[in-house]
Protein backbone atom coordinates (compact mmCIF):
# COMPACT_ATOMS: atom_id res chain seq x y z
CA UNK A 1 0.00 0.00 0.00
CA UNK A 2 1.31 3.92 -0.76
CA UNK A 3 2.40 5.40 2.37
CA UNK A 4 0.59 8.83 3.09
CA UNK A 5 3.10 11.93 2.06
CA UNK A 6 3.81 14.15 4.89
CA UNK A 7 5.68 17.42 4.14
CA UNK A 8 8.36 18.53 7.51
CA UNK A 9 9.19 21.60 7.95
CA UNK A 10 11.60 22.80 10.33
CA UNK A 11 12.37 26.31 11.67
CA UNK A 12 15.28 28.00 12.50
CA UNK A 13 15.38 27.29 16.29
CA UNK A 14 14.47 23.66 15.30
CA UNK A 15 18.04 23.39 13.36
CA UNK A 16 19.63 26.18 15.20
CA UNK A 17 23.15 23.76 16.43
CA UNK A 18 24.49 20.73 15.88
CA UNK A 19 22.24 18.80 18.89
CA UNK A 20 19.07 20.59 17.14
CA UNK A 21 19.78 18.74 14.04
CA UNK A 22 20.22 15.44 15.91
CA UNK A 23 16.77 15.70 17.48
CA UNK A 24 14.99 17.01 13.82
CA UNK A 25 16.54 13.83 12.41
CA UNK A 26 15.24 12.12 15.19
CA UNK A 27 11.74 13.49 14.35
CA UNK A 28 12.21 12.42 10.93
CA UNK A 29 13.30 8.94 11.61
CA UNK A 30 9.94 8.33 13.48
CA UNK A 31 7.58 9.77 10.96
CA UNK A 32 9.29 8.00 8.18
CA UNK A 33 8.57 4.45 9.58
CA UNK A 34 4.42 5.32 8.40
CA UNK A 35 4.71 7.98 5.56
CA UNK A 36 7.03 9.20 2.59
CA UNK A 37 8.70 12.46 3.55
CA UNK A 38 9.81 15.44 2.29
CA UNK A 39 11.46 18.05 4.26
CA UNK A 40 11.58 21.93 4.37
CA UNK A 41 14.50 23.52 6.16
CA UNK A 42 15.07 27.37 7.03
CA UNK A 43 18.09 28.72 7.94
CA UNK A 44 20.00 28.13 11.24
CA UNK A 45 18.45 30.28 13.68
CA UNK A 46 19.97 33.91 13.33
CA UNK A 47 21.80 33.35 10.22
CA UNK A 48 19.35 35.28 7.68
CA UNK A 49 19.51 38.29 9.99
CA UNK A 50 23.39 37.90 9.72
CA UNK A 51 23.37 37.57 5.89
CA UNK A 52 20.89 40.44 5.37
CA UNK A 53 23.32 42.50 7.55
CA UNK A 54 26.37 41.33 5.39
CA UNK A 55 24.82 42.98 2.31
CA UNK A 56 23.42 45.98 4.12
CA UNK A 57 26.97 46.32 5.14
CA UNK A 58 28.60 45.83 1.68
CA UNK A 59 26.19 48.74 0.57
CA UNK A 60 27.69 50.38 2.85
CA UNK A 61 31.47 49.77 1.84
CA UNK A 62 31.64 47.87 5.19
CA UNK A 63 34.43 45.29 3.85
CA UNK A 64 35.67 44.65 7.88
CA UNK A 65 32.33 43.89 8.71
CA UNK A 66 31.26 41.60 5.90
CA UNK A 67 34.63 39.78 6.18
CA UNK A 68 33.56 39.18 10.06
CA UNK A 69 30.16 38.21 9.87
CA UNK A 70 30.92 35.58 7.27
CA UNK A 71 33.82 34.15 9.53
CA UNK A 72 31.46 34.02 12.48
CA UNK A 73 28.80 32.30 9.92
CA UNK A 74 31.67 29.77 8.54
CA UNK A 75 32.62 29.04 11.93
CA UNK A 76 28.85 27.98 13.11
CA UNK A 77 28.19 25.77 9.85
CA UNK A 78 31.53 24.16 10.61
CA UNK A 79 30.82 22.96 14.02
CA UNK A 80 27.63 21.58 12.67
CA UNK A 81 29.73 19.19 10.36
CA UNK A 82 32.34 18.82 12.97
CA UNK A 83 29.65 17.62 15.45
CA UNK A 84 27.01 15.68 13.08
CA UNK A 85 29.68 14.22 10.41
CA UNK A 86 31.72 11.49 11.46
CA UNK A 87 33.14 9.87 8.34
CA UNK A 88 36.70 12.02 7.02
CA UNK A 89 35.19 12.20 3.33
CA UNK A 90 31.78 12.82 4.04
CA UNK A 91 32.92 15.87 5.73
CA UNK A 92 35.25 16.72 3.29
CA UNK A 93 32.63 17.13 0.72
CA UNK A 94 30.18 18.83 3.07
CA UNK A 95 32.96 21.37 3.49
CA UNK A 96 33.73 21.90 0.07
CA UNK A 97 30.37 22.60 -0.77
CA UNK A 98 30.40 25.17 2.33
CA UNK A 99 33.27 26.81 0.37
CA UNK A 100 31.33 27.22 -2.82
CA UNK A 101 28.27 28.95 -1.07
CA UNK A 102 30.44 30.90 1.27
CA UNK A 103 32.18 32.05 -2.41
CA UNK A 104 29.02 32.74 -3.53
CA UNK A 105 27.85 35.07 -0.58
CA UNK A 106 31.55 36.95 -0.35
CA UNK A 107 31.93 37.63 -4.21
CA UNK A 108 28.00 39.03 -4.42
CA UNK A 109 28.85 40.99 -1.37
CA UNK A 110 32.27 42.42 -3.03
CA UNK A 111 30.17 43.76 -5.80
CA UNK A 112 27.47 45.40 -4.20
CA UNK A 113 30.62 47.52 -2.27
CA UNK A 114 32.53 47.97 -5.88
CA UNK A 115 29.29 49.40 -7.14
CA UNK A 116 27.79 50.75 -3.89
CA UNK A 117 24.08 50.00 -4.74
CA UNK A 118 22.35 46.64 -3.12
CA UNK A 119 19.47 45.12 -5.66
CA UNK A 120 16.39 43.40 -4.54
CA UNK A 121 18.10 40.69 -6.75
CA UNK A 122 21.13 40.95 -4.86
CA UNK A 123 19.86 40.69 -1.90
CA UNK A 124 18.18 37.90 -2.36
CA UNK A 125 20.86 36.20 -3.39
CA UNK A 126 22.76 36.68 -0.47
CA UNK A 127 19.71 36.58 2.33
CA UNK A 128 18.71 33.01 0.29
CA UNK A 129 22.16 31.45 1.41
CA UNK A 130 21.07 30.67 5.05
CA UNK A 131 18.93 27.84 3.85
CA UNK A 132 20.90 26.60 1.03
CA UNK A 133 24.18 26.08 3.62
CA UNK A 134 21.56 24.38 5.56
CA UNK A 135 19.95 21.70 3.83
CA UNK A 136 23.35 20.55 2.76
CA UNK A 137 24.03 19.66 6.50
CA UNK A 138 20.71 18.55 7.37
CA UNK A 139 20.75 16.03 4.70
CA UNK A 140 24.26 14.49 5.73
CA UNK A 141 23.21 14.36 9.42
CA UNK A 142 20.24 12.07 8.17
CA UNK A 143 22.39 10.18 5.86
CA UNK A 144 24.70 9.61 8.53
CA UNK A 145 21.83 8.16 10.68
CA UNK A 146 21.75 5.77 8.09
CA UNK A 147 18.24 7.34 6.48
CA UNK A 148 18.77 7.95 2.58
CA UNK A 149 18.39 11.73 1.83
CA UNK A 150 19.11 14.44 -0.43
CA UNK A 151 19.53 17.79 -0.15
CA UNK A 152 17.70 19.63 -3.37
CA UNK A 153 17.91 23.63 -3.91
CA UNK A 154 14.19 24.95 -3.81
CA UNK A 155 15.22 26.94 -7.26
CA UNK A 156 14.96 23.64 -9.14
CA UNK A 157 11.21 23.08 -7.83
CA UNK A 158 9.88 26.52 -6.82
CA UNK A 159 8.80 28.64 -9.32
CA UNK A 160 7.52 32.20 -8.80
CA UNK A 161 7.81 35.83 -10.08
CA UNK A 162 10.31 38.44 -10.18
CA UNK A 163 8.86 39.99 -7.07
CA UNK A 164 12.41 40.57 -5.12
CA UNK A 165 11.91 40.05 -1.54
CA UNK A 166 8.06 38.63 -1.77
CA UNK A 167 7.96 36.63 -4.86
CA UNK A 168 4.31 34.66 -5.37
CA UNK A 169 4.74 31.14 -6.54
CA UNK A 170 3.76 30.46 -10.11
CA UNK A 171 1.92 27.16 -8.83
CA UNK A 172 1.22 25.13 -12.17
CA UNK A 173 5.06 24.98 -13.12
CA UNK A 174 6.00 24.41 -9.59
CA UNK A 175 4.13 21.21 -9.71
CA UNK A 176 5.74 19.90 -12.95
CA UNK A 177 9.20 20.60 -11.39
CA UNK A 178 8.00 18.63 -8.04
CA UNK A 179 6.64 15.69 -9.59
CA UNK A 180 10.04 15.31 -12.14
CA UNK A 181 12.11 16.39 -9.29
CA UNK A 182 10.74 15.19 -6.11
CA UNK A 183 8.18 12.12 -6.70
CA UNK A 184 11.06 10.22 -7.86
CA UNK A 185 13.30 10.95 -5.17
CA UNK A 186 10.44 9.93 -2.55
CA UNK A 187 9.62 6.96 -4.94
CA UNK A 188 13.31 5.61 -4.36
CA UNK A 189 12.49 6.05 -0.32
CA UNK A 190 14.67 9.19 0.01
CA UNK A 191 14.07 11.92 2.28
CA UNK A 192 14.27 14.78 0.41
CA UNK A 193 16.01 17.72 2.03
CA UNK A 194 14.07 21.06 0.16
CA UNK A 195 15.60 24.90 1.33
CA UNK A 196 12.68 26.99 2.36
CA UNK A 197 12.50 30.25 2.07
CA UNK A 198 13.31 30.27 -1.43
CA UNK A 199 12.45 29.52 -4.97
CA UNK A 200 13.46 31.02 -8.56
CA UNK A 201 11.87 32.63 -11.84
CA UNK A 202 11.80 30.57 -14.85
CA UNK A 203 14.73 32.17 -15.75
CA UNK A 204 16.25 30.50 -12.87
CA UNK A 205 17.29 33.91 -10.84
CA UNK A 206 16.77 33.14 -6.83
CA UNK A 207 14.26 34.65 -5.38
CA UNK A 208 12.89 35.04 -1.92
CA UNK A 209 9.21 34.34 -0.48
CA UNK A 210 9.45 37.19 2.27
CA UNK A 211 10.75 36.68 5.68
CA UNK A 212 9.78 33.78 7.52
CA UNK A 213 8.86 32.14 4.28
CA UNK A 214 9.60 28.62 4.65
CA UNK A 215 6.15 27.92 6.41
CA UNK A 216 5.22 29.16 2.60
CA UNK A 217 7.47 27.11 1.24
CA UNK A 218 6.09 24.02 3.02
CA UNK A 219 2.41 24.36 1.86
CA UNK A 220 3.63 25.17 -1.69
CA UNK A 221 5.00 21.74 -1.45
CA UNK A 222 2.48 20.10 0.16
CA UNK A 223 0.19 21.67 -2.48
CA UNK A 224 2.52 20.38 -5.56
CA UNK A 225 3.05 17.33 -4.41
CA UNK A 226 -0.45 16.21 -3.32
CA UNK A 227 0.74 15.82 0.34
CA UNK A 228 -1.38 14.24 3.14
CA UNK A 229 -0.11 16.36 5.47
CA UNK A 230 1.92 19.23 6.35
CA UNK A 231 3.89 20.01 9.67
CA UNK A 232 5.05 23.18 11.28
CA UNK A 233 7.72 21.90 13.49
CA UNK A 234 8.68 25.17 15.38
CA UNK A 235 9.35 26.22 19.10
CA UNK A 236 5.92 26.04 20.66
CA UNK A 237 3.43 23.49 21.38
CA UNK A 238 1.03 24.67 18.44
CA UNK A 239 -1.22 28.33 17.63
CA UNK A 240 -1.41 29.41 20.90
CA UNK A 241 -4.50 31.86 22.11
CA UNK A 242 -1.36 34.39 22.07
CA UNK A 243 1.90 35.22 21.50
CA UNK A 244 3.41 32.88 24.61
CA UNK A 245 6.81 35.94 24.46
CA UNK A 246 3.89 38.45 25.38
CA UNK A 247 1.05 36.75 27.19
CA UNK A 248 2.57 34.01 29.84
CA UNK A 249 -0.82 31.44 30.49
CA UNK A 250 -1.13 31.06 26.56
CA UNK A 251 -2.84 27.94 25.83
CA UNK A 252 -2.39 25.38 22.64
CA UNK A 253 -5.31 25.25 20.83
CA UNK A 254 -5.89 21.77 19.59
CA UNK A 255 -7.74 22.67 16.11
CA UNK A 256 -8.46 25.74 14.64
CA UNK A 257 -9.74 26.47 10.97
CA UNK A 258 -7.95 27.65 7.90
CA UNK A 259 -10.07 30.61 7.72
CA UNK A 260 -8.80 31.56 11.91
CA UNK A 261 -5.33 30.51 11.69
CA UNK A 262 -4.95 32.41 8.29
CA UNK A 263 -6.57 35.65 10.14
CA UNK A 264 -4.36 34.67 12.90
CA UNK A 265 -1.13 34.65 10.78
CA UNK A 266 -2.13 37.90 8.54
CA UNK A 267 -2.48 39.89 11.90
CA UNK A 268 1.37 38.86 13.60
CA UNK A 269 1.33 35.42 14.73
CA UNK A 270 4.69 35.14 13.78
CA UNK A 271 4.44 31.03 13.81
CA UNK A 272 3.06 30.75 10.38
CA UNK A 273 3.48 33.24 7.74
CA UNK A 274 0.38 34.96 6.57
CA UNK A 275 0.48 33.44 2.84
CA UNK A 276 0.97 29.90 4.25
CA UNK A 277 -2.44 28.85 4.31
CA UNK A 278 -3.19 29.70 0.46
CA UNK A 279 -1.86 26.96 -1.08
CA UNK A 280 -4.08 24.67 0.64
CA UNK A 281 -6.92 26.57 1.01
CA UNK A 282 -8.93 25.30 -2.43
CA UNK A 283 -7.60 21.14 -1.35
CA UNK A 284 -8.02 20.92 2.47
CA UNK A 285 -4.97 19.25 3.22
CA UNK A 286 -4.55 19.33 6.98
CA UNK A 287 -1.43 21.52 8.91
CA UNK A 288 -0.30 20.46 11.80
CA UNK A 289 2.06 22.97 14.26
CA UNK A 290 4.20 21.19 16.35
CA UNK A 291 7.21 21.69 19.13
CA UNK A 292 10.74 20.03 18.08
CA UNK A 293 11.82 20.62 21.81
CA UNK A 294 8.38 18.61 22.71
CA UNK A 295 7.32 16.22 19.95
CA UNK A 296 5.22 14.09 21.77
CA UNK A 297 2.98 17.26 22.49
CA UNK A 298 -0.10 16.79 20.07
CA UNK A 299 0.21 20.71 18.95
CA UNK A 300 -2.50 22.24 16.65
CA UNK A 301 -4.56 20.55 13.60
CA UNK A 302 -5.10 23.25 11.73
CA UNK A 303 -8.79 21.76 9.47
CA UNK A 304 -10.85 23.81 6.55
CA UNK A 305 -13.64 23.83 9.35
CA UNK A 306 -11.89 23.69 12.16
CA UNK A 307 -13.77 21.93 15.21
CA UNK A 308 -17.48 21.86 15.01
CA UNK A 309 -19.52 24.23 17.27
CA UNK A 310 -16.85 26.19 18.59
CA UNK A 311 -17.60 29.46 18.06
CA UNK A 312 -16.23 33.18 19.50
CA UNK A 313 -12.93 34.67 20.20
CA UNK A 314 -10.36 31.79 19.80
CA UNK A 315 -7.09 33.87 20.21
CA UNK A 316 -5.46 36.59 20.20
CA UNK A 317 -2.66 38.12 18.05
CA UNK A 318 -0.75 41.36 18.08
CA UNK A 319 1.19 43.73 15.18
CA UNK A 320 3.60 45.14 17.33
CA UNK A 321 4.88 47.99 14.93
CA UNK A 322 2.35 49.15 12.51
CA UNK A 323 1.82 52.64 11.08
CA UNK A 324 -1.53 54.89 11.56
CA UNK A 325 -1.76 57.04 8.53
CA UNK A 326 -4.24 59.33 7.89
CA UNK A 327 -5.25 61.48 5.19
CA UNK A 328 -7.41 64.02 6.30
CA UNK A 329 -9.55 66.24 4.40
CA UNK A 330 -10.90 64.00 1.10
CA UNK A 331 -14.18 63.07 2.79
CA UNK A 332 -17.15 64.17 1.39
CA UNK A 333 -16.81 67.68 1.88
CA UNK A 334 -13.36 67.83 0.69
CA UNK A 335 -12.04 66.25 -2.45
CA UNK A 336 -12.47 65.75 -5.86
CA UNK A 337 -15.35 63.30 -5.36
CA UNK A 338 -15.49 62.50 -2.18
CA UNK A 339 -14.98 59.50 -0.28
CA UNK A 340 -16.01 55.96 -2.31
CA UNK A 341 -13.10 57.84 -4.67
CA UNK A 342 -10.92 58.87 -1.94
CA UNK A 343 -11.05 55.06 -0.33
CA UNK A 344 -10.64 53.31 -3.48
CA UNK A 345 -7.64 55.49 -4.96
CA UNK A 346 -6.27 54.66 -1.47
CA UNK A 347 -6.45 51.15 -1.55
CA UNK A 348 -5.16 50.94 -4.87
CA UNK A 349 -1.97 53.21 -4.09
CA UNK A 350 -1.36 51.06 -1.25
CA UNK A 351 -1.12 48.04 -3.63
CA UNK A 352 0.99 49.86 -6.36
CA UNK A 353 3.22 49.71 -3.59
CA UNK A 354 2.98 46.25 -2.20
CA UNK A 355 1.97 47.36 1.32
CA UNK A 356 -0.70 45.38 2.62
CA UNK A 357 -3.53 47.23 4.28
CA UNK A 358 -4.05 45.23 7.34
CA UNK A 359 -7.28 48.25 8.54
CA UNK A 360 -8.76 50.95 6.58
CA UNK A 361 -11.28 52.86 8.15
CA UNK A 362 -13.14 56.17 7.79
CA UNK A 363 -11.93 58.91 10.21
CA UNK A 364 -15.09 61.42 11.26
CA UNK A 365 -12.70 63.43 13.02
CA UNK A 366 -10.36 64.54 10.18
CA UNK A 367 -13.22 63.88 7.59
CA UNK A 368 -11.00 61.25 6.05
CA UNK A 369 -9.18 58.15 5.85
CA UNK A 370 -7.74 55.91 8.07
CA UNK A 371 -5.81 52.92 7.43
CA UNK A 372 -2.74 50.90 8.78
CA UNK A 373 -0.08 49.26 7.47
CA UNK A 374 3.23 47.35 8.88
CA UNK A 375 5.82 49.49 10.08
CA UNK A 376 8.35 48.84 7.10
CA UNK A 377 5.88 50.00 4.00
CA UNK A 378 4.95 52.84 6.03
CA UNK A 379 7.64 55.29 4.01
CA UNK A 380 6.26 54.57 0.87
CA UNK A 381 3.29 54.59 1.46
CA UNK A 382 2.78 57.31 3.03
CA UNK A 383 5.15 59.04 0.61
CA UNK A 384 2.63 57.23 -2.75
CA UNK A 385 -0.24 58.58 -0.77
CA UNK A 386 0.76 62.43 -0.58
CA UNK A 387 1.44 61.93 -4.20
CA UNK A 388 -1.87 60.56 -4.94
CA UNK A 389 -3.60 63.07 -3.76
CA UNK A 390 -1.62 66.02 -4.12
CA UNK A 391 -4.09 67.42 -6.28
CA UNK A 392 -6.51 67.53 -3.17
CA UNK A 393 -4.05 69.17 -0.99
CA UNK A 394 -6.45 72.63 -0.99
CA UNK A 395 -9.98 71.25 -0.90
CA UNK A 396 -12.88 74.05 -0.59
CA UNK A 397 -13.25 73.50 3.12
CA UNK A 398 -10.31 71.27 5.12
CA UNK A 399 -6.40 71.22 3.85
CA UNK A 400 -5.73 67.11 2.34
CA UNK A 401 -3.07 65.85 4.41
CA UNK A 402 -1.14 62.88 5.26
CA UNK A 403 0.65 61.49 8.06
CA UNK A 404 1.53 58.77 10.52
CA UNK A 405 1.72 57.32 14.21
CA UNK A 406 3.38 53.94 15.56
CA UNK A 407 0.94 52.29 16.82
CA UNK A 408 0.03 48.24 17.27
CA UNK A 409 -2.80 46.52 15.70
CA UNK A 410 -4.50 43.78 18.36
CA UNK A 411 -6.99 41.13 16.86
CA UNK A 412 -9.98 39.05 18.32
CA UNK A 413 -9.96 36.25 16.00
CA UNK A 414 -12.60 33.93 16.20
CA UNK A 415 -15.19 32.23 13.69
CA UNK A 416 -18.51 34.52 13.51
CA UNK A 417 -17.13 37.89 14.97
CA UNK A 418 -20.24 39.56 13.96
CA UNK A 419 -22.48 37.78 16.74
CA UNK A 420 -19.87 38.18 19.45
CA UNK A 421 -20.92 41.65 19.91
CA UNK A 422 -20.81 40.80 24.14
CA UNK A 423 -17.51 39.02 23.88
CA UNK A 424 -16.39 42.37 21.82
CA UNK A 425 -17.43 44.75 24.25
CA UNK A 426 -16.29 42.71 27.11
CA UNK A 427 -12.51 43.31 25.51
CA UNK A 428 -13.01 47.34 25.44
CA UNK A 429 -14.50 47.01 28.94
CA UNK A 430 -10.97 45.23 29.71
CA UNK A 431 -9.08 47.91 27.68
CA UNK A 432 -10.95 50.65 29.43
CA UNK A 433 -10.25 49.38 32.93
CA UNK A 434 -6.35 49.95 31.80
CA UNK A 435 -7.00 53.13 30.32
CA UNK A 436 -5.92 51.73 27.07
CA UNK A 437 -6.75 54.10 24.49
CA UNK A 438 -8.71 52.14 21.38
CA UNK A 439 -7.06 54.48 18.37
CA UNK A 440 -9.15 53.07 15.69
CA UNK A 441 -11.01 49.36 14.95
CA UNK A 442 -12.29 47.49 12.21
CA UNK A 443 -13.81 44.29 11.52
CA UNK A 444 -12.09 42.01 9.24
CA UNK A 445 -13.95 41.40 5.88
CA UNK A 446 -13.95 37.51 6.72
CA UNK A 447 -16.30 37.88 9.53
CA UNK A 448 -13.31 36.32 11.47
CA UNK A 449 -11.09 38.91 13.24
CA UNK A 450 -11.77 42.21 14.98
CA UNK A 451 -8.57 44.37 15.49
CA UNK A 452 -8.37 47.43 17.63
CA UNK A 453 -5.21 49.92 16.96
CA UNK A 454 -3.62 50.75 20.19
CA UNK A 455 -0.57 52.88 21.40
CA UNK A 456 2.81 51.09 21.33
CA UNK A 457 3.14 51.03 24.46
CA UNK A 458 0.11 49.83 25.77
CA UNK A 459 -0.10 46.55 23.54
CA UNK A 460 1.39 44.05 26.17
CA UNK A 461 -0.78 44.96 28.94
CA UNK A 462 -3.86 45.15 26.28
CA UNK A 463 -3.36 41.63 25.52
CA UNK A 464 -2.73 40.54 28.87
CA UNK A 465 -6.06 42.40 30.02
CA UNK A 466 -8.01 41.27 27.00
CA UNK A 467 -6.60 37.42 27.32
CA UNK A 468 -7.73 37.95 30.98
CA UNK A 469 -11.18 38.91 30.55
CA UNK A 470 -12.27 36.59 27.79
CA UNK A 471 -10.78 33.67 30.11
CA UNK A 472 -8.90 32.36 27.35
CA UNK A 473 -6.91 30.20 28.91
CA UNK A 474 -9.75 28.49 30.27
CA UNK A 475 -11.53 27.10 26.84
CA UNK A 476 -12.44 23.15 27.45
CA UNK A 477 -10.40 22.41 24.24
CA UNK A 478 -7.27 24.66 25.07
CA UNK A 479 -4.15 22.88 26.64
CA UNK A 480 -1.41 24.61 28.60
CA UNK A 481 1.39 23.58 26.68
CA UNK A 482 3.76 21.53 29.03
CA UNK A 483 7.11 22.68 27.47
CA UNK A 484 7.29 26.62 26.68
CA UNK A 485 8.61 28.69 23.97
CA UNK A 486 12.58 27.52 22.99
CA UNK A 487 14.04 30.70 23.07
CA UNK A 488 12.63 33.50 24.22
CA UNK A 489 13.15 36.31 21.24
CA UNK A 490 12.72 39.89 20.74
CA UNK A 491 9.60 40.66 18.89
CA UNK A 492 9.77 40.27 15.64
CA UNK A 493 8.17 41.68 11.87
CA UNK A 494 7.64 39.97 9.01
CA UNK A 495 9.35 42.39 6.86
CA UNK A 496 11.93 43.97 9.28
CA UNK A 497 15.60 43.78 7.96
CA UNK A 498 16.14 44.49 11.50
CA UNK A 499 14.58 41.17 12.70
CA UNK A 500 15.98 39.69 15.71
CA UNK A 501 15.09 35.73 16.40
CA UNK A 502 15.98 34.18 12.82
P1 LIG B 1 10.42 29.13 13.29
O1 LIG B 1 11.84 29.56 13.43
O2 LIG B 1 10.17 27.73 13.75
O3 LIG B 1 9.84 29.42 11.94
P2 LIG B 1 9.19 31.48 14.35
O4 LIG B 1 10.09 32.21 15.28
O5 LIG B 1 9.04 31.98 12.96
O6 LIG B 1 9.61 29.97 14.35
O7 LIG B 1 7.73 31.40 14.99
C1 LIG B 1 7.57 30.87 16.29
C2 LIG B 1 7.25 32.00 17.24
O8 LIG B 1 5.97 32.54 16.92
C3 LIG B 1 7.07 31.55 18.67
O9 LIG B 1 8.29 31.44 19.34
C4 LIG B 1 6.14 32.59 19.25
O10 LIG B 1 6.82 33.54 20.02
C5 LIG B 1 5.56 33.29 18.04
N1 LIG B 1 4.09 33.39 18.09
C6 LIG B 1 3.39 34.53 17.91
N2 LIG B 1 2.08 34.31 18.06
C7 LIG B 1 1.91 33.01 18.34
C8 LIG B 1 0.78 32.18 18.60
N3 LIG B 1 -0.48 32.64 18.59
N4 LIG B 1 1.00 30.88 18.86
C9 LIG B 1 2.25 30.37 18.86
N5 LIG B 1 3.37 31.10 18.64
C10 LIG B 1 3.21 32.40 18.37
N1 LIG C 1 15.25 32.06 7.12
C1 LIG C 1 14.17 32.88 6.60
C2 LIG C 1 13.90 34.05 7.52
O1 LIG C 1 14.55 34.17 8.54
C3 LIG C 1 12.93 32.09 6.33
C4 LIG C 1 12.28 31.41 7.52
O2 LIG C 1 12.88 31.33 8.60
O3 LIG C 1 11.15 30.93 7.37
O4 LIG C 1 13.08 34.87 7.23
MG1 LIG D 1 9.04 31.15 11.04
Amino acid sequence: MKKPLQIMKFGGTSVGDASCIERVVGIIRNAARESSVAVVVSAMSGVTNRLIEAANESRAGGDVAVTEIFGQLRKRHDEVVMALIHSEDERCRLKRKLDDLFAEGERLCQATIVVGELTPRTLDAISGLGERLCAPLVAAALLEAGIGSEAVDATDLVITDSYHGGAEPRIDLTRVRCRTRVTPVLQKGIVPVVTGFIGATEEGILTTLGRGGSDYSATILGAALDADEVVIWSDVTGLLTADPKLVADACTISEISYGEAAELAYFGAKVLHPKALRPVMQIGIPIWIKNTFAADESGTKITPAGPRNARGVKALTAIPDAALITIAGVGTQGGRKGLPDAWARTVATAAAVRADVLLISQSTSHNGICLVVASSPAKRTVEALRQEFSQDLVCDRSECTVFDAAVSVITLVGENMGAASETVARAFTALSGENVNILATAQGLSDCSMAFVVPQQDMEIALGSIHRELELAGLPSNRRPVTAAASPSAIWNYESEQASAD
